[in-house]
């Protein structure tokens, strides 16, 4: 417990990391390149089996690299999920592009590709690409996505901000896509601090990437510059964090995992289900979620549980908002395979505490004070 609050998810540090930001501090490399930030890059690429990628401030950056990449113009339309946080969409109009929300189906809460199918036909020949997210690091049917975008000739993105360490059928997710983008933020399963990654077979996709997030300098020694940059660029002091990190990151997994299964073990006997998974696919358990059963909903409602929780400071959240009833996006088509699952998800569920750091007794203190209200 942090000042006595049992907490969503938090960073878990463990000593690793201070000994590579020293390595920065000692060689002076304190600069947005050196030695930390290389590595990284490679280490990660290496622990995901994928050839290339390039390390940035943020994984909304690197979803943005992606949009870029993927060729997204004025007017052009993206699918996207639909049930998943802004930062996987927000991108698309960075560009100019048009976010068109794909609803999810129920055995993984991610995008259903019967709606998917629908909307590649609704606007065929106006969609640019595809952005799959796989929430709370469960991963979505990604095959079945997959073979639709090439069908339809569409770029895949995946956003694996949440699910970084999970597996779809033996492999990693954020090797799906064309591009593929990930996250380190404070809440993470790793963390930064804060950063992200575009990771890509295209090892050309890559090197571009790396040309946008510094500046888009042209090769010459003067200031030259014919392109619009930005400056994205991964500090070396922040990739030290990130090194030391992915030592840990098979460990946080099994930690989560053991969250999520003493969650369910704790609930067996309420009417609440645990967010689900496709048999062939290992979440990573990022946060642990619950669904109320319909019936029971006139009783006890997610809010009244978070509510709850509050008075003995325990953090949980709502599930994400689906980008559909977003104010933001009120005028962006919205495409089902005919019930709302996103809206109902929404409705009935919210995620639990489920930072690594706490402990068995705390988890049980959580558990109990659930049941309570049942
Ligand atoms: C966290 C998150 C992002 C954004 O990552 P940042 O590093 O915070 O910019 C994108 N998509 C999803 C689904 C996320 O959860």
């Amino acid at each position: 417990m942090i000042n006595g609050k049992i907490w969503l998810s938090t960073p878990t540090m463990h000593g690793e990391e201070q000994k590579y930001i020293q390595e920065a501090f000692d060689t002076n490399w304190v600069a947005p390149l050196g030695k930390n930030v290389n590595e990284f890059e490679n280490e990660m690429a290496n622990y995901l089996g994928i050839k290339s990628a390039a390390a940035m401030t943020a994984g909304t950056h690197a979803l943005h690299m992606a949009v870029k990449l993927a060729g997204v113009k004025t007017g052009d339309i993206v699918l996207c999920s639909d049930l998943t946080f802004a930062a996987t969409v927000n991108p698309v109009v960075y560009e100019k592009g048009v976010p068109v929300f794909i609803d999810s189906e129920k055995e993984s809460w991610n995008m259903n590709p019967e709606a998917l199918e629908l909307a590649l036909k609704k606007y065929e020949g106006k969609v640019k690409a595809v952005i799959v997210a796989n929430l709370y690091g469960s991963p979505a049917k990604l095959d079945e996505i997959k073979a639709l975008c090439n069908k339809y000739s569409v770029v895949l993105i995946e956003d694996a901000a949440e699910s970084l360490s999970a597996t779809y059928k033996g492999r990693q997710t954020g090797t799906f896509g064309k591009y593929n983008a990930i996250s380190f933020n404070g809440n993470k399963i790793i963390t930064t601090s804060g950063g992200g990654m575009f990771l890509s077979d295209d090892e050309e996709a890559v090197a571009r990437v790396r040309f946008f997030i510094t500046q888009a300098r042209d090769p010459a020694p003067h200031y030259q510059h014919s392109e619009i940059g930005y400056n994205y660029r991964m500090s070396n002091v922040v990739a030290g964090i990130g090194r030391g990190q992915l030592l840990h990151i098979e460990e946080h997994k099994r930690l989560k995992t053991e969250i999520y299964e003493r969650y369910k073990a704790g609930f067996k006997d309420l009417p609440v289900k645990m967010n689900p998974y496709l048999s062939d696919s290992v979440p990573n358990f990022w946060l642990s979620c619950i669904t109320i059963n319909k019936e029971a909903m006139a009783k006890v409602t997610p809010e009244m549980i978070r509510v709850h929780l509050e008075k003995d400071n325990i953090e949980s959240r709502p599930i994400w908002k689906p980008m559909h009833l977003q104010p933001v996006y009120k005028d962006n088509d919205y495409i089902t395979a005919g019930e709302n699952v996103g809206e109902d998800i929404f409705e009935r569920g919210l995620c639990l505490p489920s930072d690594i750091k706490m402990t068995e007794d705390e988890q049980s203190f959580v558990i109990k004070k659930i049941k309570e209200l049942f």
